[in-house]
Formats: C-alpha cells, structure tokens, sequence
C-alpha cells in the first residue's frame, strides 16, 4: 500500500515577493525527498513583520501562483489566507492533514532562520506528529543538528542563494532591478501594482 501514499511537501512564507531562494529550496527538497508536490502556502495576513507593512494577501498569493504556475508538482494553497489573522504553522498542517487525509505524508519544508523559530513554539509534539520538518541551508544562518530531534527533523544542503524578500523590497523602493532574484513575471507584476514604492 506504501505506493498510494503520496509524498506532499508544504513551503509556508510571507512571499513578499516570493523569490528563486524558495523556489530553488522547494525544488531541491522535492529532488531529495521523491515528493510528488510541493504546496506553497502564503501567510494569512499579519499586521506588520519586523515594523514594515505587509503586502495585501492576494497579492502575495497572486505572486506565488505567477511564480509557481509552470511547475506541474507546484501548487499553491490558500488555507492560511483564507482562514485570516496571523498564521500558526499547526493549523497549517492541522488543515491540510485534514485536506489530503491519511494517504498523504507531509514535509514541512522551511529555511534555517525560520526553523529555529518554529523550535521554541509550544504544540512541539503535536507539529512533528503532523509532519516530517526539512531545514534547508540559507546564506547567513546557521543551521547546527546539535539539537534536533533527528527522526523528525531533516537538514538538507540548497545551492547557496543569497536573496531575500527584504533585499527585493528595498531594491525595488530604491528604484534598482529585481530581475534574475524573481521571475520575470513577478518582476511585472511589482510593477503593475506599484509594490513596494
Ligand atoms: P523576509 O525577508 O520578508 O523575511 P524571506 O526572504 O525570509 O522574506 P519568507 O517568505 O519569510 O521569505 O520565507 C519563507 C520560507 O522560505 C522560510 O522558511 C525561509 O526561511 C525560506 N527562505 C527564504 N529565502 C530563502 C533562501 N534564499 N534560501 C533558502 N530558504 C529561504
Ligand atoms: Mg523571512
């Protein structure tokens, strides 16, 4: 029956703007672990992070299904937005588990900073039951196995890129390009709504 599992890797983010950081990392993961797809997941809308505003939630969304559209193991999930207020990573899974049933394996896939975080949350137990958690390299965090639960939590190695929405956003406010950071039809779409201005 192992074969009718389906193996399904869940990429949460603000993607304000997503970037070929998480695209890289999601197809990197995706090679490694044989996932069948890979959902991305934008945020519900939070008020702010780190004290900047957040773009609209369909925006984000609409920038995540431009991105992801030419991939066919890429889909985008709109739980997060749709259920409002500020995401919590269990009711993300709690959510999907519910959405795919028990034929389904989820990975959460998630980038070091973002990894240590989820590890000081309350719910550990609950989380790691939900899914199996992948923490991919990315420049300027450290990601150190030292206190992971190994049978729950996996480290994998992504080619180094060195983007991040917060650098996309001021390039943008700054006036210079963000072509090659995102894809091409992000890059239009910035454009078209006047983001990050
Ligand atoms: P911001 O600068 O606004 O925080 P971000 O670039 O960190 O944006 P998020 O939407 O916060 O993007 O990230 C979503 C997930 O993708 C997180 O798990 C994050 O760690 C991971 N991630 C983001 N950028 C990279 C990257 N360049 N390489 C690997 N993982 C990344
Ligand atoms: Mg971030």
């Amino acid at each position: 029956m192992e074969e009718d599992i389906r193996r399904i890797g869940i990429m949460g983010g603000t993607f304000d703007p997503i970037h070929h950081g998480h695209l890289v990392a999601a197809s990197e993961v995706a090679d490694r672990f044989g996932l069948d797809e890979v959902i991305f997941v934008p945020t519900g809308q939070p008020w702010q992070k780190a004290d900047v505003p957040v773009s609209s939630a369909e925006d984000r969304y609409l920038m995540t299904v431009i991105a992801t559209a030419s991939n066919p193991r890429f889909q985008v999930s709109r739980v997060d937005i749709d259920r409002g207020g500020p995401t919590y990573t269990v009711d993300t899974l709690r959510d999907l588990r519910s959405q795919y049933g028990t034929k389904a394996q989820l990975f959460f896939i998630t980038g070091a900073d973002a990894l240590e975080r989820i590890l000081s949350w309350k719910n550990l137990d609950e989380i790691f039951e939900l899914a199996h958690f992948i923490g991919v390299t990315r420049p300027g965090f450290q990601l150190t196995a030292a206190h992971l639960p190994a049978d729950t939590v996996s480290l994998v190695q992504v080619p180094a890129m060195a983007i991040s929405s917060t650098d996309c956003r001021a390039r943008v406010a700054r006036g210079e390009p963000v072509w090659y950071l995102v894809p091409d039809g992000v890059v239009q779409y910035i454009a078209k709504r006047r983001l990050y201005r």
